[in-house]
């Protein structure tokens, strides 16, 4: 309210409901209303009822109060009384002038009672809530007698967020001292009242919404001030890091073990981290591999509020895995115990026919060539075997890819040519050489080989190429001209248990997946139905 044009557009645009005072006043009349009573109430409230009330409305009330005082600075020493009323015309507060107060106290009106057209006739408060307008009853416009010195302006106010009125607020002053600026002065409050209701309403939801997510999500929450004193520290991020609230909250972050340094890079070098996996040591011992996320908090002109941290316990999660990881292993080995088996046996065969052959005549070294040939193999296949069959202890060294290929090619040979696969093989000639852990990665081609021969249930080509994909990069392709997959199936790949055969454990991509991005590697899969299916594995090269 601070300059005249402002007034005069407000009153402009506002718009008074246009009311035939004589025609309600003559209805009061019919309705046996006397106009020269003191107007009476329907009901009055309990000291107890009326308090219930107030904390019902205590947000509106405490904007009121905040309002009317900016207000009647403006107001240049004209007396006014304000009444709140809630959405039914019951009085819940009345502030201002003391004089006012009095006299209208001896007319009855006092926080408590109920404004019902019913008692009392004509009154902006009944009006206000009827057509849902601001009003003004001037004087002799008012019913009752006793109210003809007065003038009264009222407003519904509405919760915009839910869009329905919550109650009316009312000026009350001399019939002399009235003047149509009161009423502009009034929806202007509206207003700025009903604005700040739904900022306080959205805050509050806000901060509901917070409250329950820090306090349900099972990540550990972590917030700093843009000074690094910790302000948020939730009850998961107690379970899982085992201190205390009261031990960190407003200590600074440096002093947080492990996340501290990461959280001093978000707030100084506005750094962001996602799913770094780290391990973290309890008080008590135990140690959790944790997930950590951080990022800086900015507020709207994008200056640096603070940081957020979160950190989720995985360790249950990467035990699970890596006990999957074994289970898969061993299912493996297992189906592949009978080729294996199978694979010796041949040579075996071979060896013992030979020496029956050579018992009285060693002279022929070509026999023993053949001999000391199937004893190579024999040890190749079982000591291949048993690499694979080993618990897993994760070991990286620089090896070539190729190399590897050719091993796990040789043990799976066997399994390959009891189905009726025949194995293509296409080596760039070149040493790939890339850091990895050889029987991980054999793990990753087992099952890769073992889903191409599956998928080609009455034998076919499966080709293995290799080439480098750039500088950086070798690329590994399996190739072959089974069953195919669709879109869905593809993407459903890596979904533990996800399987389409009898016997499958459907363990198989989450395993490869798992794998090739602990390599720093990236999986592409292309498959037409009935054409065949294309494994591609980009690996990152030493150099
Ligand atoms: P499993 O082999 O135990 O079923 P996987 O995770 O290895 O589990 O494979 C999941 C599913 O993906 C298979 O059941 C199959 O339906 C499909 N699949 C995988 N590889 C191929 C392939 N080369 N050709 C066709 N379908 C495949
Ligand atoms: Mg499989």
């Amino acid at each position: 309210m601070n300059s005249n044009h402002h007034l005069f557009r407000s009153l402009k645009t506002m718009k008074i409901k246009n009311l035939c005072f004589e025609s309600i006043k003559a209805q009061c009349k019919e309705r046996g209303l006397d106009p020269l009573n003191i107007p009476s109430y329907k009901k009055t409230l309990t000291k107890q009822e009326l308090k219930i009330k107030q904390s019902q409305h205590a947000k509106l009330l405490k904007v009121v109060i905040h309002f009317f005082e900016k207000f009647m600075l403006s107001m240049q020493g004209v007396p006014v009384l304000t009444a709140t009323t809630d959405e039914e015309g019951y009085v819940i507060q009345l502030l201002g002038d003391q004089a006012i107060k009095e006299t209208i106290t001896q007319l009855g009106i006092r926080e408590g009672v109920q404004f019902t057209e019913e008692y009392n006739g004509i009154s902006s408060v009944n009006l206000a809530l009827k057509y849902n307008q601001p009003i003004e009853v001037i004087g002799s416009q008012h019913y009752h007698h006793v109210l003809h010195a007065s003038a009264c302006y009222s407003v519904p106010i509405t919760d915009q967020i839910e869009g329905r009125t919550v109650g009316t607020i009312t000026f009350m002053t001399a019939v002399d001292q009235g003047s149509p600026l009161l009423l502009t002065l009034l929806l202007t409050m509206k207003d700025s009242i009903e604005r700040e209701l739904q900022l306080l309403k959205q805050n509050e939801k806000l901060h509901i919404i917070n409250q329950l997510i820090m306090d349900t999500t099972r990540n550990g929450m972590m917030i700093s001030d843009r000074t690094g004193k910790v302000i948020g520290f939730n009850d998961s991020a107690e379970r899982i890091t085992g201190w205390k609230r009261e031990k960190v909250l407003f200590h600074h972050i440096h002093e947080l073990e492990n996340f501290g340094s990461y959280l001093m890079n978000v707030l100084e070098e506005k750094r962001q981290y996602t799913d770094l996996e780290t391990p973290f040591k309890r008080e008590d011992g135990r140690v959790l591999t944790v997930l950590f996320d951080a990022l800086p908090i900015f507020d709207e002109e994008q200056n640096l509020m603070g940081a957020f941290a979160q950190i989720r316990d995985i360790t249950r999660r990467k035990k699970t895995e890596q006990l999957l990881l074994n289970a898969e292993k061993l299912a493996a080995v297992g189906q592949m115990a009978a080729s294996v088996a199978h694979e010796i046996r041949n040579p075996l065969t071979t060896i013992r026919g030979f020496i029956q052959l050579v018992k009285g005549d060693f002279q022929k070294e070509s026999h023993f060539d053949l001999i000391l040939d199937e004893i190579d193999r024999i040890n190749l296949i079982v000591s291949e075997f048993l690499i694979l069959s080993k618990p897993n202890v994760v070991h990286f060294h620089d090896k070539n890819v190729t190399q590897i290929l050719k091993e796990t090619i040789a043990l799976f040979q066997a399994q390959a040519s009891m189905n009726n696969t025949q194995i293509a093989v296409d080596y760039e000639n070149s040493d790939f050489i890339i850091n990895c852990d050889e029987n991980q990665l054999k793990q990753v081609f087992i099952n890769l080989f073992k889903n191409s021969m599956e998928a080609m249930p009455y034998g076919g080509e499966l080709t293995i190429r290799v080439r480098k994909k750039s500088e950086k990069e070798v690329v590994i392709q399996i190739m072959d001209k089974g069953e195919g997959m669709k879109l869905d199936q593809i993407q459903k790949l890596g979904t533990p248990f996800y399987t389409t055969k009898e016997t499958g454990t459907g363990l198989g991509y989450m395993i490869i997946k798992r794998i090739i991005e602990q390599h720093k590697g990236t999986l592409n899969i292309e498959s037409e139905v009935n054409k065949g299916t294309t494994v591609e594995i980009i690996l990152p090269l030493i150099f």
